[in-house]
């Protein structure tokens, strides 16, 4: 039986990790839950799964949850703040701990998991676009074993050869591993979300409600944003190059409307390994989960006498410039990278609350990133110092776009 950690349960992930998790009662136990404001829906959770633990980043939340819980619940330990949450992400009673809370306050709590050697089931891509080289130092160094969830990065992974399988989960990968396994590139796929095809004279007055209307995909607000502008994947460009230790230009993004195809891996012989499915996280997750086994889904095979087509295209600058912005800031480096993923969470969540139209979200992320990215981020501190005055900056942009 094996003991999990879900950071971030209440979320979209989080909830299909459940899901998975619930299909196989005999594997994994639930030690512990968290979220950050969401009373009601971690009382649920509470119920059917019965926790050990549960941390509550926000303080109230917590006071709220211990009241609300029933008497046959009280049991569960109910515990608030940022320490806590690093706290259970390492506990000593956890071996495999998923990381799915959104945005940086992720990356805390997946290093501690990280540092406690745990398998660390890697859904929180910003923890690598904030502190790549550190954080896969440390992966090296705790013998903690990370596996990929993004659905991308999850097909990449399965479509490498079991060897470098392994040294990718442990980072025992040195720059010339994917040459030497006669790898030439690692070709990320992208729907292109909802704008793919609407007028750019209409993008000023696209609203949250449209950009978060994911023709495939169920998420989380601000990755479906992220989606709407392909900033997501501009944090998945980055998350791959730090993840694969795959060069700059060795990284492709294709436009695949379709969402079948859920990323390739080219080889020197001419061959293009690709991993395919129905566009639902359930696969990764559980493909994370059970590795190097696999085990079932609920999710419905592909049916492919009822596939009409599969489409390709590159990614239009214009139409995306976050996309570009993205790999611009991986050129530069860590300092780039994680002033380019605060400034960006500033604009998303200022987007969501109808304070920066969608074509300002990609310009206040330009202003920041042409402060900030010669920058240098050597350690942790020097991060998150970066992320904070990013942070500020964004703000004071924003104030000046949002005029
Ligand atoms: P979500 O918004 O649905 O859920 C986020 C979770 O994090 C919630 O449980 C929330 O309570 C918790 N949280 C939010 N802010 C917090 C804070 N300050 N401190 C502690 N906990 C906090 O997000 P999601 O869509 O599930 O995405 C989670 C992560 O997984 C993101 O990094 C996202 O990029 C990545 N991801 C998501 C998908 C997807 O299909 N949803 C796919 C690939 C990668
Ligand atoms: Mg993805």
């Amino acid at each position: 039986m094996q003991q999990l950690v879900i950071l971030g349960a209440t979320g979209s992930i989080g909830l299909s990790t459940l899901k998975v998790v619930s299909e196989h009662s005999e594997r994994y136990q639930v030690l512990a839950l968290t979220a950050d404001t969401n009373v009601a829906g971690m009382l649920e959770l509470c119920n059917r799964f019965q926790p050990k633990y549960v941390v509550m980043a926000n303080v109230e939340a917590a006071a709220e949850l211990r009241q609300r819980l029933p008497s046959h619940l009280k049991g569960i330990e109910v515990l608030s703040g940022q320490a806590a949450l690093a706290e259970i992400a390492g506990h000593g009673d956890a071996d495999i701990v998923m990381a799915a809370i959104v945005g940086a306050a992720g990356l805390l709590p997946t290093l501690a998991a990280v540092r406690a050697g745990k398998t660390v089931l890697l859904a929180n891509k910003e923890a690598l676009i904030m502190a790549g080289s550190l954080f896969m130092q440390e992966v090296r160094h705790s013998g903690a074993r990370l596996l990929p969830v993004d659905s991308e990065h999850n097909a990449i992974f399965q479509c490498l050869p079991a060897s470098l399988q392994q040294a990718v989960s442990r980072h025992q990968l040195q720059t010339d591993s994917l040459s030497s396994h006669s790898i030439s590139k690692l070709m990320l796929t992208a729907s292109g979300g909802p704008f793919l095809q609407r007028p750019l004279h209409e993008f000023a007055t696209i609203t949250p409600a449209e950009a978060i209307a994911h023709p495939n995909w169920d998420m989380g607000q601000k990755i479906s944003v992220d989606s709407a502008t392909m900033m997501n994947k501009g944090l998945e460009f980055i998350e791959a190059h730090w993840l694969f230790q795959c060069p700059v230009d060795a990284i492709e993004v294709v436009i695949h409307p379709q969402s079948v195809i859920h990323s390739m891996v080219q080889y020197t012989d001419g061959s293009v390994i690709a991993q395919l499915g129905q566009p639902d996280m359930c696969t990764p997750i559980a493909y994370a989960l059970a590795y190097p086994e696999r085990i079932s889904t609920s999710v419905p095979a592909l049916d492919f006498s009822r596939m009409s087509e599969l489409s390709f295209s590159g990614a239009d600058k214009k139409r995306f410039p976050n996309l570009y912005l993205a790999i611009e800031a991986c050129r530069y480096g860590q300092a780039a990278t994680t002033a380019l993923n605060a400034a960006n969470e500033v604009a998303v969540a200022a987007f969501l609350q109808h304070r920066l139209a969608f074509n300002d979200i990609a310009r206040l992320n330009e202003q920041v990133l042409e402060k900030m990215a010669t920058n240098s981020a050597k350690d942790l501190e020097h991060i998150l110092a970066i992320d904070e005055q990013a942070r500020q900056l964004a703000q004071q942009q924003l104030g000046a776009l949002s005029k």
